[in-house]
């Protein structure tokens, strides 16, 4: 047994049938399936402990400490990060072996040991919040808004930036909310800029729904300061109209024309992934396919180079800022400030997951191990454009080979020390 100590608050439980956004929001809760509501499930301490540290993660680490430690069997050395659609998801449907590979982390597994692990997607349009509630219905588990780290979570930093900003993406109204949530002040959304003057998409018409949803305004007077796509566009041909008549204006005002194309405002992508795996055989095309045709279409236009920035895997922030979670963690549970020695990325996209993880292990102070899984972008028996250090079927396939790699290691530094082995 391992000795160690929790700093702050429990968490509140809240059943995944009444978890509202609005309820979520008040502090540091986890997402419980309803028959674990009345007992703590196995996932309970990683769920809870992660969650405190993310609600730590921004401040100094304080110098007291709680007295009373507690006995816990979760492992400080190592730690899992998943990518979630086509590793634990596909199509809204968990992948079969991902709710073992779960349970495998929480502690049935021949060691007896639990293993902490979060979630790191580029899927966007939702907050962490409904995400979390989400993957609680689909895999039937307990889990934290604090474990999960989206493509748009770095844009919580760029809301005090800009003021009034374009959302782009998403269903409805979604990622408006996800925005001022965000704490962004003013944000416009194509609906309301085509409810202000239909004309600006020939082919496109509100729904009444839609145009009672969008507020109005009068844009000859408004600034647009920046363009965020934080979710799949639902109508690609009307909101890159609206896009590219914003990069074209004078300064964010919609309705007029810079004379060098220079002056309009800064566009940003949550992911840059050119294609997902959702339910069809085939893989989709997503958010970075968006963003190769904006650029190619301003260039057409205006023969002009656009430079656009996207946030998500494969960018490093995405990966510093788990790291630093997990540090938090580490520090909170078992008194080691310093991340997990390893930590386990699965995925199945080479171009972000892989990539990512590669990179980043570059520079990385702990060491980060990709593994690549077949269950959705990666096709087995193709060559991946970025080389995983492991290829296995599926999410458990992934989760035994940790474990496995972590069980050898400790085999052969315990064999090293008492000499029966030379390193
Ligand atoms: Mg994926």
């Amino acid at each position: 047994m391992l000795t160690t100590q929790f700093g702050g608050n429990t968490p509140r439980r809240l059943s995944t049938s009444e978890a509202t956004r609005e309820g979520i929001n008040m502090g540091p809760t986890v997402v419980v399936p309803p028959k674990h509501l009345m007992a703590p499930s196995d996932a309970s301490e990683i769920a809870a402990a992660l969650e405190t540290a993310r609600h730590h993660v921004e401040e100094p680490v304080s110098p007291i400490t709680p007295p009373t430690p507690h006995e816990t069997t979760v492992t400080d050395k190592y730690a899992f990060a998943f990518d979630i659609d086509g590793v634990l998801i596909r199509g809204g449907r968990p992948i079969p072996e991902a709710v073992q590979a779960m349970k495998m982390l929480n502690g049935e597994n021949e060691y007896g040991i639990k293993i902490p692990y979060i979630f790191l997607t580029n899927g966007g349009g939702k907050t962490e919040a409904e995400r979390c509630v989400q993957l609680s219905k689909q895999l039937e588990l307990e889990v934290s808004p604090g474990q999960f780290i989206c493509g748009h979570t770095p844009m919580r930093e760029m809301a005090e930036k800009y003021n009034t900003v374009l959302v782009v993406g998403g269903e409805g109204e979604k990622c408006r909310h996800v925005a001022e949530g965000y704490g962004f002040k003013d944000v416009v959304t194509p609906g309301d800029i085509i409810k202000d003057n239909q004309d600006t998409t020939p082919f496109r018409k509100l729904t009444p729904e839609e145009y009672k949803n969008s507020r109005s305004r009068n844009f000859a007077e408004t600034k647009i300061e920046a363009i965020f796509v934080f979710a799949d566009s639902r109508d690609w041909a009307s909101d890159q109209q609206i896009i590219l008549d914003l990069l074209m204006s004078k300064g964010g005002y919609l309705g007029t024309r810079s004379e060098n194309f220079n002056e309009g405002p800064p566009v940003f992508f949550s992911h840059n992934d050119v294609v997902w795996s959702a339910s069809h055989d085939l893989t989709r095309i997503g958010m970075g396919a968006l963003r190769v045709s904006l650029e190619a279409m301003f260039k057409a236009v205006t023969g002009k180079e656009l430079k656009t920035t996207a946030f998500g895997k494969p960018q490093i922030g995405t990966f510093e800022f788990a790291t630093r979670l997990l540090q938090r963690w580490r520090k909170e549970t078992h008194r080691i400030d310093s991340p997990p020695d390893t930590v386990y990325f699965v995925g199945d996209t080479p171009e972000s997951d892989i990539r990512g993880t590669n990179e980043y292990n570059e520079h990385a102070q702990n060491s980060w191990y990709s593994i690549l899984v077949c269950t959705g972008v990666y096709q087995a028996g193709t060559k991946p454009r970025f080389q995983p250090r492991a290829t296995v079927d599926t999410v458990l396939d992934a989760v035994k080979h940790g474990i496995e790699r972590e069980y050898k290691k400790t085999l052969r530094a315990s064999l090293v020390q008492t000499g029966v082995i030379s390193e």
